[in-house]
């Protein structure tokens, strides 16, 4: 599971701290040691382990006490929440376009799971919405990326547009826009290519198709098994096309949790959906407040 480690080291370090009636300042700094200790581990940004365990220290030390709680406990509670904001606070929700459809733009490197998370996302807004999505395969680089994609629409029952890979994504993007409009699909989402690393011509095309269909929102997919390189990958992307949201991939691996716990302050872009494996069904809306629950314990 995601954040093992992170739970593991985390969970014992707080236990230590937990039934103390009293809690030191020396305490507390010898707690935040161990925690700054974990979340390097975990392969959280330096930086934004640093701004943590300041504001944690801040917060912790000199506060009124809950009666509620022992003062083990309130250290433990403002970790909790701190946690919690570093990953955005409130769950994000989808844009709706006041005139149909709207447009989703998928971006993302190869690998990433940008074409399987296109058939999940349509799965979800289906199901969780009552929507009707035109899935677009624009990636037409990669070999079998269309075929993976109508396969996928296949698996769902779900209208798949494609040209082929011979004509230009920005063609292919509006084509199928035109296409929704006629079949009253009201969501497209739009499969684009990925490449192995992020370099200029991925970006230029990727920013051809966002000028000429002017989507509502642009999802990241990053793998979150990539650790900081998904934090380095979602700035790429944020900088050059501004996007609304991030899907973290294959959090159902064990991945240590430092690409989830750092890409909201190192990009500002929130996590919108976590992807928990393989299948069509395995997309979940990301809840900071679940996942800290779940790191803590
Ligand atoms: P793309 O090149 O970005 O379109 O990537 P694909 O959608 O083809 O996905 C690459 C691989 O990752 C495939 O084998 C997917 O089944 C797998 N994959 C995608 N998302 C997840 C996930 O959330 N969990 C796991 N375990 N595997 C995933």
């Amino acid at each position: 599971m995601a954040f093992e480690g992170l739970a593991d080291r985390l969970q014992g370090t707080l236990q230590k701290i937990r039934g103390k009636g009293k809690v030191s300042e020396a305490d507390v700094k010898e707690m935040m040691r161990e925690v700054r200790l974990a979340l390097l581990e975990a392969d959280v940004n330096f930086k934004v382990v640093k701004e943590f365990i300041k504001r944690v220290k801040e917060r912790a030390v000199g506060q009124e006490v809950l009666q509620s709680l022992t003062p083990g406990q309130q250290v433990i509670k403002v970790v909790h929440e701190e946690l919690k904001d570093l990953m955005g606070g409130e769950q994000s929700k989808i844009a709706v376009a006041n005139r149909p459809p709207t447009v989703i733009m998928m971006v993302g490197l190869q690998g990433a799971g940008k074409t399987t998370t296109t058939g999940k996302l349509a799965n979800h807004l289906r199901k969780k919405h009552n929507r009707k999505p035109l899935l677009v395969a624009a990636d037409i680089y990669r070999p079998a990326a269309i075929q993976q994609l109508e396969t996928i629409g296949k698996q769902l029952s779900m209208p798949v547009f494609s040209l082929g890979d011979q004509v230009s994504p920005v063609e292919i993007a509006k084509q199928a826009i035109q296409k929704a409009k006629e079949e009253h699909n009201d969501y497209v989402i739009i499969d684009t290519a990925g490449r192995l690393h992020v370099d200029e011509a991925l970006m230029n095309e990727l920013e051809e198709v966002k000028e000429a269909v002017k989507p509502d929102e642009i999802f990241l997919v990053v793998d979150a098994m990539t650790g900081q390189d998904a934090v380095n990958v979602a700035e790429s992307f944020n900088n050059a096309l501004g996007v609304s949201g991030v899907v973290l991939t294959k959090l159902d691996g064990d991945t240590r949790g430092g690409a989830a716990l750092s890409i909201r302050s190192v990009t500002d872009t929130p996590i919108k959906f976590a992807g928990m494996g393989e299948k069509l069904d395995a997309l979940e809306a990301f809840h900071p407040e679940r996942m800290a629950s779940r790191i803590l314990g």
